[in-house]
């Protein structure tokens, strides 16, 4: 991640062509993804910063121990260089020859809830165990301790400058972004792309809209 995206450099908002999140700027091509971030890293962050915001504010952060660790499974996968979820899902067929196979948690014999990635993304069956809730979070949380004072700093940082502050420190971290987001791509591609083609709306046969009347 680059250093920008944690500095406080740029305070608030949101420039037109820059990415919401680290405020590089954005390649001119109108087919970039994701779109108003410059890679999915700084989208991922972005996501993070804003359920991590309601959390802390509605309460759950403080009072469920799922929320929490869901803000903290996020972490780590920003953390790791960004949530590979393509990757990890695990195809209907393979799920059911893991829970079939295993039957039960591997690791203390209660019931099989989760199925965990023993080491990396591959979803290969010998790759996977069948494990209970307690047992999967009790493994992942192991694997969340920061592995270097750089990643604390990252994460206080966030903290601090993004999750804490009332106001939102940028227009991605805010509870609205989503209708922003479409709005701004919707304007962005305008300006990229010109308007909207609108050979359909001229093709429409007036008697199919007898309804009117
Ligand atoms: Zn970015
Ligand atoms: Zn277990």
């Amino acid at each position: 991640m680059s250093e920008s995206a944690v500095t406080a450099e740029h305070v608030e908002g949101f420039q037109p062509d820059h990415c919401a999140n680290c405020f590089e700027q954005l390649p001119g091509d109108p087919n970039h993804r994701p779109h108003l971030f410059c890679s999915e890293l700084c989208r991922d962050t972005a996501a993070l910063v804003r359920y991590w915001r309601s959390a802390v504010r509605d309460g759950r952060f403080e009072t469920d121990p799922e929320v929490r660790y869901a803000v903290q499974i996020q972490i780590a996968h920003l953390l790791a260089g960004g949530y590979h979820g393509q990757a990890r899902t695990i195809p209907a067929e393979t799920r059911t020859l893991v829970k079939e196979r295993d039957k039960v948690c591997v690791s203390c014999g209660g019931p099989g809830e989760e199925i965990d990635h023993i080491d990396g993304d591959s979803n290969d069956p010998e790759n996977l165990q069948l494990l209970c809730k307690d047992c999967h979070h009790g493994k992942t949380a192991e694997s969340l301790v920061p592995a270097s004072t750089e990643q604390m700093d990252f994460v206080q940082v966030l903290f601090l400058e993004r999750v804490a502050p009332d106001e939102p420190a940028r227009l991605c971290d805010g509870q609205d972004w989503r209708q922003a987001e479409s709005r701004l791509r919707a304007e962005r591609r305008r300006r990229l792309v010109g308007p909207p083609k609108r050979s359909r709306r001229n093709s429409l046969d007036p008697s199919t809209i007898t309804w009117l009347t």
